[in-house]
């Protein structure tokens, strides 16, 4: 009997760790990336090397494969609808086209009742302008599509601050205006659907950000079991309104009063979930290839309380003491060469 085949877009650590969990389930993996030897396809049973667009790769991977994901949200949805064509294709096409755009996004996470920053859409200079005049001269400017970690966005903190030649500083790209949102702190939670339609969620995990790069994951989060009742409730509205199979990533701002306003959504496993797999018998990783292949979702209960924390650069020059420290899960990417800003690995510190 042939094993079944998982088909992962995109080869970077999220890859790795999920054809990790895939093998263990007795699963192969082929991932379609155009970088060789990324850190997926070191762990994975085979690598297509070819552009994310590629029309003859992505169809040699809908043959190759009995289902096909993904590990990162900037996916074409071209691409993931020609293999949808021929494969089932989850999560689905629609949550790419959703969390590509920041305001497709903020429009969607409302219409499902869930609570956002203000925004308003920003295509030119008088736009910001007016936006800005909206929202008290405070607000995050961001490019609505392809940012990460940070990245294309500019804050303005006062109303005294010059915005002038704001919007061709940011490359003459549509962006979003939020309004400035005073969070008492940030968490994040994963949550999982099945075929089904079974949710289940992990524990809300509390994070802290370094320019604009998660640093470390907290397990509890220091929130009320109400505010995690409403992040998990938003969670499984979410994943309903998609018809969502696999796992998602929904990051929150805690208020003063631990009211919730969701910030962004990552339709795929989470660098806040890597904790999963050192504090609970099943991790995300695990629960995404259970969702995606079919199988029942697994028990996602935390056993330890813990921390884990990214090695971003130079902080892989700390391993030696990390793999010294008790209780200690460290995990590597594969990636050789150390740049500043790069994640090259994490820990996770069980706590008790
Ligand atoms: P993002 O790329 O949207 O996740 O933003 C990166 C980080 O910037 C967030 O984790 C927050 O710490 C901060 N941030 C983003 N949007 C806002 C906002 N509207 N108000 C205040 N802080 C924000």
């Amino acid at each position: 009997m042939t094993l079944p085949t998982i088909g992962i877009i995109g080869g970077g650590q999220l890859g790795r760790m999920l054809a990790m969990a895939a093998a263990r389930l007795n699963f192969r993996t082929i991932i379609l990336e155009p970088q060789a030897d990324c850190p997926a396809a070191q762990v994975a049973n085979r690598q297509i090397v070819a552009a994310y667009d590629d029309p003859a790769a992505l169809d040699e991977l809908a043959a190759a494969c009995d289902v096909v994901t993904y590990e990162f949200e900037n996916v074409p949805v071209s691409a993931a609808e020609r293999l949808a064509a021929s494969r089932p294709v989850y999560p689905p096409p629609k949550a790419l086209n959703v969390a590509q755009d920041r305001l497709t996004e903020k429009r969607f996470l409302n219409g499902c009742g869930i609570e956002t920053a203000g925004f308003r859409a920003v295509d030119s200079q008088a736009d910001l302008a007016a936006a800005l005049a909206d929202f008290g001269g405070k607000g995050v400017l961001k490019t609505r599509r392809m940012g990460y970690d940070g990245k294309g966005q500019r804050v303005f903190r006062s109303a005294d601050e010059d915005a002038s030649g704001a919007f061709d500083a940011m490359g003459g790209v549509p962006l979003i205006l939020e309004s400035f949102v005073a969070f008492e702190r940030e968490v994040s939670v994963i949550a999982a659907r099945a075929i089904d339609g079974t949710v289940v969620c992990f524990d809300v995990a509390e994070n802290v950000h370094r320019n604009g790069i998660l640093h470390t994951s907290t397990l509890p989060a220091r929130i009320s079991d109400e505010t995690a009742r409403t992040a998990r409730e938003a969670a499984s509205k979410l994943l309903a309104a998609l018809d969502y199979v696999g796992v998602i990533g929904m990051e929150f701002f805690v208020m003063a009063d631990g009211g919730l306003i969701a910030n962004e959504i990552a339709p795929r496993v989470h660098n806040s979930g890597h904790w999963t797999e050192a504090a609970c018998v099943i991790s995300q990783f695990e629960q995404h290839i259970r969702a995606v292949a079919g199988l029942p979702l697994g028990d996602p209960a935390r056993h330890s309380d813990c921390v884990m924390t990214n090695l971003i650069g130079d902080d892989i020059d700390s391993l030696p003491h990390w793999l010294a420290q008790p209780r200690t899960l460290v995990h590597l990417y594969g990636k050789r060469d150390a740049r500043p800003g790069r994640k090259m690995g994490h820990v996770t510190q069980l706590l008790r």
